[in-house]
């Protein structure tokens, strides 16, 4: 068995069956930097979704990609590069900002689709990432629930890069109480997409049924 075969059923091995709410968790493949052939191994180790944070890279792999997986969108997303995802992409994770949920909706309802995203929370309320606080979420759910050809399937949490696991700790669970919420008004919520290689443990106890790993997949990322 190669690297990545070995670290899939590792990973697959760890996780547990479901988290504290009884939901079987997703692994999202982080492919940033990977090689078609790193994630088509990938694939055959078990992996049904994969993620990827570039328009660029999404639609160079598009075609070399083996064996159907979902198809996700995890990173910033300008609006004039949707019409490269649109039709392609199965689960828009990074809904960050509401220019952006009006024109996938806008552009989705023209090319007559219905285009699934996840609202992208910035739970740390850090600077340098995007998403709705916890202050802005409601409202914008309220906004962006009523945006024709858009279908909101749950939260994607951002958690800040610390070692402070209570503060995580505290931040997973205030995510996972707000997906409840917003969930009492929706009712068909299906994602909590939070945690990566280094803090997924921690989000499933707390009640992400959704992780994304590309480390614990890969190995380390190499940027040319
Ligand atoms: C890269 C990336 C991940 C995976 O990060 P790892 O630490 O390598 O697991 C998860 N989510 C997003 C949005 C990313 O950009």
């Amino acid at each position: 068995m190669n690297t990545i075969c070995e670290n899939v059923k590792k990973l697959f091995g760890e996780l547990p069956e479901t988290n504290p709410f009884g939901e079987p968790v997703t692994v999202v493949a982080a492919v940033k930097t990977q090689s078609t052939e790193a994630i088509n191994e990938a694939i055959s180790a078990g992996i049904r979704v994969i993620g990827d944070n570039h328009v660029q890279e999404f639609r160079d792999k598009y075609d070399a990609i083996v064996g159907n997986p979902q198809r996700h969108f995890i990173g910033h997303l300008q609006t004039n590069k949707i019409k490269y995802l649109l039709g392609k992409c199965d689960l828009y994770q990074s809904v960050d900002r509401l220019a952006l949920a009006e024109e996938l909706s806008k552009k989705s309802q023209a090319k007559g689709l219905t285009s699934k995203i996840l609202m992208q929370i910035n739970a740390g309320n850090e600077e340098t990432k995007g998403g709705f606080s916890f202050d802005e979420a409601e409202s914008a759910y309220g906004i962006i629930s009523k945006l024709p050809s858009l279908k909101i399937s749950g939260l994607m949490a951002m958690l800040p890069f610390t070692d402070d696991v209570e503060l995580l700790r505290a931040l997973a669970k205030k995510t996972r109480a707000l997906y409840d919420k917003l969930n009492e008004r929706d009712g068909n919520f299906r994602y909590l997409s939070m945690g990566m290689s280094g803090d997924w443990k921690l989000c499933v106890e707390c009640g992400s049924n959704m992780i994304r790993v590309g480390t614990t997949l890969f190995g380390p990322r190499h940027y040319d």
